[in-house]
């Protein structure tokens, strides 16, 4: 199949398989850019979120500091509630997403309350960050999970908490500032994360803080156990290919510790969506090239077909100027070709080893036959005649022409005058036992005479004089009665009796 496919259309298919392969050579380094476009983008994103986050949670926490460098000033407490509210909260951070800072004291009650001089009776020993810091000395900042404030009831916030220790190091109680999560809704909305991007800050406990898309369901939830989670614990920072738990979109991850705080934030562009142009630009180039493809398979295959037809109608031509339309053997002009080659072989071996030998062979009264059967019926007979000689002309070698008219020549070469005379009287006796009738003809049947000649047999140097030996032989032949085969040099050969071969009676 591979072997007999045409060398055209081999080509062509070598070309647009070529121009496939860079086609998609080029479509992968374009996805791969498209992904490290992706990876830059996420990177920065959550290094700009971290960032933010961090300067604002370590104002948050430097005004709790202060309020505690401020309570650790003797007789602060003894001041009037203004005065004492002025000193140890003016200084504090405020800010649109920035909640009340309270003092409690050892027993949960709030003493002190940023918002206002005289603080409200509020109790908030049970939280969690009261918890903490009464139990461990060695805390520093905590960070509790999203919750509804009692005292307001809305606005879900998280606690930033500091203990407070006596001067001998025991429980004093906290100072703890709220934080509306809403602040870091707001931020995350600021970010360009694609159609299906998400981006979230978690506890490093694994309590969802926020997300985007925003889903109030979603916040204080525990994606401890999750895959993705466990991923984020990895490192302090870090990327990978994964699957949202909460959504299950796949997604390429960029997460990132907050410095400082136990936090998380991660950002999620969608694979669709950091593939989308180039998916779009793919199908654009693939279904060109793909035209392109079949657009040269096609004039290769088109160009293939006119190329055979073409060829074949060469062969055909050289053909048809080869040979004799009539007898179907060569032509006068082809069999000079080849005897001019032939005879130029023989003549390289002037010792007579390669001796060339030529027939010339023509029909007897032929004239005669034309004029009782008929032009048509003489057409036939040459014909047949051509077949007998054909049939006896077996080596690849030799060569039978019509040399005209009613004329033939056969060359033989590496072939002595006794072969040819052989060969000239198989053929002679052929055209007899065809037993055509010729009643014009003294021998009632349709025959032909034969002239030899051979080159190692007389010193001709020239064609033209061997082919008149072989002529003034034929013409011998037919002066000694036709139907017969005569070699040159005729008279020496008409003395030996054993040169001449009879022909039968
Ligand atoms: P001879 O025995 O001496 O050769 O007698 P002849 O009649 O054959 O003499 P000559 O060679 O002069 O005559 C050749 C004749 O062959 C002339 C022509 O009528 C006939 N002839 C030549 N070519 C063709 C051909 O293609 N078809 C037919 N039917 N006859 C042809
Ligand atoms: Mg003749
Ligand atoms: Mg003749």
């Amino acid at each position: 199949m591979l072997r007999r496919l045409n060398p055209v259309i081999a080509v062509s298919l070598v070309l647009a398989g070529a121009i496939l392969a860079i086609a998609v050579w080029l479509l992968a380094q374009m996805r791969d850019d498209a992904l490290r476009r992706a990876q830059d983008a996420a990177n920065n994103v959550t290094l700009l979120a971290q960032r933010d986050v961090t300067r604002n949670l370590e104002l948050y926490d430097l005004s709790l500091r202060a309020v505690i460098d401020g309570l650790n000033q003797p007789g602060v407490m003894q001041l009037p509630p203004v005065l004492r509210q002025m000193l140890l909260f003016d200084g504090s951070a405020s800010g649109r997403d920035l909640g009340s800072i309270f003092v409690l004291d050892a027993t949960g009650n709030v003493i002190l309350e940023s918002r206002s001089a005289n603080a409200r009776h509020i109790y908030l020993g049970d939280r969690d960050y009261f918890t903490v810091h009464r139990q461990s000395a060695d805390r520093g900042l905590f960070v509790s999970g999203p919750f509804v404030p009692t005292q307001t009831g809305r606005d879900v916030s998280i606690a930033l908490s500091r203990r407070l220790s006596n001067p001998d190091g025991s429980f004093a109680g906290v100072v703890v500032g709220m934080l509306r999560v809403s602040y870091f809704e707001r931020l995350f909305a600021g970010m360009n994360l694609g159609a299906s991007g998400s981006m979230a800050l978690l506890l490093t406990d694994g309590t969802l803080i926020m997300r985007r898309p925003f889903d109030p369901k979603l916040i204080g939830m525990n994606l401890k156990g999750t895959a993705n989670y466990t991923r984020f614990l990895d490192g302090d920072s870090g990327e990978f290919y994964g699957k949202a738990a909460i959504d299950g979109v796949s997604r390429w991850y960029t997460f990132r510790h907050i410095d400082g705080f136990p936090m998380i934030v991660d950002v999620a562009l969608s694979t669709r969506d950091i593939y989308s142009g180039w998916r779009h630009r793919a199908w654009i180039i693939g279904s060109l090239i793909s035209a392109l493809d079949a657009a040269i398979i096609a004039l290769a295959i088109l160009f293939a077909g006119q190329l055979r037809r073409r060829i074949a109608v060469e062969a055909e031509l050289r053909e048809l100027a080869r040979t004799d339309g009539l007898t179907g053997l060569n032509n006068r002009r082809s069999f000079e070709a080849t005897a001019e080659v032939e005879w130029q072989r023989a003549r390289r071996f002037a010792d007579g080893s390669r001796p060339l030998s030529l027939l010339l062979i023509d029909v007897d009264s032929f004239k005669g036959f034309n004029d009782l059967y008929g032009h048509s019926a003489g057409d036939e007979a040459l014909i047949a005649v051509a077949r007998c000689i054909d049939g006896n002309v077996r080596r690849p070698t030799d060569t039978a022409a019509r040399y005209g008219g009613e004329e033939f020549a056969v060359l033989l070469p590496d072939t002595d005058l006794s072969g040819a005379m052989q060969m000239a009287e198989q053929i002679r006796a052929a055209v007899q036992a065809l037993q055509v009738r010729h009643i014009a003809s003294g021998h009632h049947v349709l025959t032909i005479s034969v002239g030899v000649a051979c080159s190692g047999n007389h010193g001709v140097t020239a064609w033209r004089a061997f082919v008149n030996a072989a002529d003034a032989a034929l013409y011998e032949a037919k002066d000694a009665g036709r139907n017969r085969c005569l070699s040159f040099p005729v008279r020496e050969k008409a003395l030996d009796p054993a040169a001449m071969v009879k022909p039968p009676a």
